[in-house]
């Protein structure tokens, strides 16, 4: 296992930590420098934070900077009440790949989606298994164009509490099950990103980390479950401050041959999102090489 106590070289800082300065919204162009300042080499950063900002100009800010692309947050929501909803999600899914081209991400990071209507409040209907099997669909059919494009695509399992809303994948196993399924050759066009803060109660987390091995294994997210959480999307902790035993997992994915970023990723409304943000990033850097 990599030594991470006197540096932080692989570290990596998703965007969304850094989202809000002081609870006001920053320009990712801020957030990028505010990152190099600090010799932090690698981001992962948001669509909709690229799109304000507009995509030449990280493009550029990237190049200038050095930077590296952990992963490129985020494709998926694939299922849909018709076809014209999932057309458009094919669509979007598409141009996030070629965004994620032109920043040179070592994957893009799918959330599949839920519930057709859940995420708005009102669910469409109650067929989970309709929502997996149309993730299937929307998997495959952008894995060829992934491919064509040689983007990695790494489907992140959400926690369990998120599956009517935000992605009906909640377990390594699943992700893996559908990874084997569409991609059994194991290209490496296929693999999964593993979050902590998702996936940390899983009994059977360390075998299936086993099973990905290095050609699934594209991305590594940290954070910290607290107790009490007291929001199920926007209280992720800071590493050290909650339950899960992140040096344990780093170990297991890198037994299992990961050698990337240990990409930092907070939501943290009442707390983080509160602070000055490049004390958030200081916090970060101590905390990767104590907690991580
Ligand atoms: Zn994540």
């Amino acid at each position: 296992m990599r030594d991470f106590s006197t540096d932080h070289r692989w570290l990596s800082i998703n965007t969304a930590t850094v989202r809000k300065s002081r609870g006001i919204e920053q320009p990712l162009t801020t957030i990028i420098e505010t990152c190099a300042e600090r010799g932090i080499r690698a981001i992962s950063p948001w669509r909709d934070q690229v799109a304000a900002a507009g995509l030449p100009v990280i493009s550029k800010l990237v190049k200038t900077h050095g930077l590296e692309l952990s992963g490129y947050c985020r494709g998926g929501m694939f299922p849909a009440v018709n076809a014209a909803g999932r057309q458009a999600a094919r669509d979007d899914n598409r141009r996030a790949v070629n965004e994620a081209c032109e920043l040179n991400a070592a994957c893009l990071v799918l959330v599949v989606g839920g519930l057709p209507g859940a995420l708005a409040g009102q669910a469409a209907h109650k067929d989970l298994a309709l929502s997996r099997s149309q993730v299937h669909d929307g998997v495959a059919e952008l894995l060829e164009y992934a491919k064509l494009n040689r983007m990695p695509l790494a489907i992140e399992p959400l926690h369990p509490m998120y599956a009517a809303d935000r992605a009906c994948i909640n377990t390594m196993e699943q992700a893996l099950d559908l990874c084997d399924a569409l991609d059994p050759e194991k290209s490496g066009a296929l693999g999964v990103a593993v979050d902590v803060y998702h996936v940390w109660w899983d009994p059977k987390l360390e075998q299936q980390i086993n099973r990905a091995g290095q050609k699934r294994l594209m991305a590594f997210h940290v954070c910290d479950w607290l107790t009490p959480t007291t929001d199920l999307l926007n209280d992720r902790g800071m590493m050290g401050d909650g339950v899960i035993d992140i040096p344990k997992i780093r170990g297991w994915v890198e037994n299992a041959g990961f050698a990337g970023y240990s990409e930092v990723e907070i939501f943290s409304a009442g707390n983080w999102w509160q602070r000055d943000a490049a004390e958030v990033l200081e916090i970060c850097i101590a905390r990767h090489r104590s907690a991580v």
